[in-house]
């Protein structure tokens, strides 16, 4: 029985993972049609299940919200990149806060 309740847990995570992909698909949607609005809100909610479940996000998807204003990040439209030394710089247009990563092949 214990063993049951654990692969449970595991699946609502799963889903819980489902959904959080499906949510950032949607804020790139929108983000791209300009709807920051709306992206920014699914981003705001892809991360809050992600706290719920305690879900830590691939850094990929980390890396498209904003730490300081919480904006979706879309390269290009509301964040602009720039290499520089084997470094990735993420600016927020939103906001103007930079993150730097390096950059990998
Ligand atoms: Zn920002």
């Amino acid at each position: 029985m214990g063993r049951a309740r654990k692969k449970k847990k595991v699946l609502i995570k799963d889903i819980a993972y489902q959904r959080i992909q499906l949510l950032f698909s949607f804020a790139e949607n929108e983000a791209r049609q300009s709807n920051l609005e709306w992206s920014n809100r699914y981003a705001y909610l892809a991360r809050k299940i992600g706290m719920k479940y305690r879900i830590r996000l691939p850094p990929e998807l980390k890396r498209r919200i904003c730490k300081q204003c919480n904006s979706y990040l879309l390269p290009g439209k509301t964040s602009r990149v720039r290499l520089k030394n084997n470094n990735v710089t993420v600016t927020c247009l939103n906001c103007g806060n930079q993150k730097r990563y390096p950059y990998k092949n």
